[in-house]
C-alpha cells in the first residue's frame, strides 16, 4: 500500500518534505481489530507537533493521521461489530485501558494508557490501517467521506472544548485562532446556542474574513481588545500571547479553554506581561482540553449529521500531504484540509 511515513523529527522551516512516500505491506488485523481501506484523512495541527518534536511519536517510522474515514475490508479474529463494506472512522483515541478509574468514569481521554492514532500506532496517511473495532466509529450516511474526516478531530475536540467552556445560550463566546476546529465550533454554536454571539480573534485577514462569512458578529486581530467582555473563550492557537489577550477579554467569572495539545516556545516571554488584577482576578479560570473520548466523537458525529453541519474542506492527494502540512504551518487556512486517498 501507499503510505506517507514520518522517519525523523525536523523543523518544517528547514525541511519542507518531512514525510516520505513509501510502499508498505497491507497491515493484518489482530484479534478484535478491523482492517480499514482509508478513503480520506484529515490533516491536523497536531501532526506539526509530532513532526517538529514538541510531541514526538515514541517510535519511528510512523504513519501520521488521526481523522481517517474508510470502509471495513476485513475483520480480525473475534471482531463482529461491523460488516465488510461498512463505513467507519478512526479518531485520535486509538485505545485506552478500559479498567482504570478514569476509563470507568467516562474520562478515558485521561487514561494513563491512552494511545493516540498516528502517534502510538499507525494512522490514516495510508491506503489501509487497523484499529480495535470498539475504537472505530460508524459514520452517519448524511456525510461524505471527505466531510466526515475533519469532524473526527477538529469537530470532536471542538465539541469537547465548547462543552468545557460551560456555555449557555446567550453567552458571548470568543474564538482565538480560526482553523479547522474553530470554524466547526462557530457552525455548531450558531445552531445550538442561537442567542450567543461569537467574536473571532485571528492573525490573518483571510481567517478573519472567513469567520465573518460564517456568521461571527465581530473579527479582529489577536492583539485587539474585543468590543465587549466575553463569558468564555476557546484558544486554538499554538502561541502564548493570545492566552494573555484572551484573559484580558474575559468577564469576571469567565473561562478560557485552551484547545492545543502543545504550545510553541517562540513567544513564551509574553507570559511575563501577565497581570494578576487584569488577567486572573475576579474568578477567571483557565482549563485545557486533552484528547477526546469515544463518546465525544460519537455524540458529535450524530449532532453534525442532525444539523447537516458541513465543514469547509480543501482536498489534497495523499502524495501532497507535505504541501498540506506546509500550508497549515504558514496558516494558509480556510476550513479543514483533507487527504483524499480513494473514492
Ligand atoms: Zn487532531
Ligand atoms: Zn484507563
Amino acid at each position: 500500500m501507499k503510505a506517507m511515513v514520518l522517519n525523523q523529527i525536523s523543523s518544517l522551516r528547514q525541511n519542507k518534505r518531512p514525510l516520505e512516500a513509501v510502499q508498505l505491506p497491507v497491515p493484518v488485523p489482530d484479534a478484535n481489530q478491523v482492517l480499514i481501506q482509508v478513503s480520506a484523512c484529515g490533516v491536523c495541527h497536531t501532526e506539526l507537533d509530532e513532526i517538529e518534536g514538541r510531541m514526538p511519536p515514541p517510535q519511528l517510522p510512523v504513519i501520521l493521521g488521526h481523522q481517517a474515514v474508510g470502509r471495513v475490508v476485513e475483520n480480525g479474529r473475534g471482531a463482529e461489530r461491523f460488516r465488510v463494506g461498512e463505513r467507519v472512522g478512526v479518531a485520535w483515541i486509538y485505545s485506552a485501558c478500559g479498567q482504570c478509574r478514569r476509563c470507568q468514569s467516562g474520562d478515558e481521554n485521561l487514561c494513563e494508557e491512552f494511545r493516540a492514532t498516528g502517534r502510538d500506532a499507525n494512522g490514516g496517511y495510508a491506503e489501509y490501517m487497523t484499529v480495535l473495532e470498539d475504537f472505530a466509529h460508524q459514520i452517519p450516511d448524511q456525510l461524505t467521506d471527505a466531510q466526515a474526516a475533519p469532524l473526527l478531530c477538529a469537530g470532536a475536540i471542538g465539541y469537547r472544548s465548547l462543552h468545557l467552556t460551560g456555555i449557555q445560550d446567550g453567552f458571548l463566546l470568543g474564538l482565538t485562532g480560526f482553523g479547522a476546529s474553530a470554524h466547526l465550533v462557530l457552525k455548531m454554536v450558531r445552531y445550538k446556542y442561537p442567542k450567543s454571539r461569537v467574536f473571532v480573534f485571528a492573525r490573518s485577514k483571510m481567517e478573519r474574513d472567513f469567520a465573518l462569512e460564517l456568521g461571527a458578529c465581530w473579527a479582529g486581530s489577536t492583539e485587539t481588545a474585543a468590543p465587549e467582555k466575553l463569558d468564555c473563550i476557546i484558544d486554538t492557537t499554538p502561541a502564548w500571547k493570545p492566552v494573555i489577550e484572551a484573559l484580558n477579554n474575559l468577564k469576571s467569572g469567565g473561562r478560557l479553554v485552551i484547545n492545543a495539545i502543545r504550545k510553541e516556545e517562540a513567544d513564551k516571554k509574553s507570559l511575563l506581561s501577565l497581570e494578576y488584577a487584569a488577567h486572573l482576578w475576579m474568578e477567571k479560570e483557565i482549563k485545557s482540553v486533552a484528547n477526546v473520548t469515544r463518546r465525544d466523537v460519537r455524540e458529535f458525529l450524530q449532532l453534525a449529521a442532525g444539523i447537516s453541519l458541513q465543514p469547509e474542506i480543501q482536498e489534497f492527494a495523499l502524495e501532497d500531504a507535505n504541501r498540506a502540512l506546509a500550508e497549515l504551518k504558514d496558516r494558509k487556512i480556510r476550513g479543514a484540509k483533507v487527504l483524499k486517498i480513494a473514492d
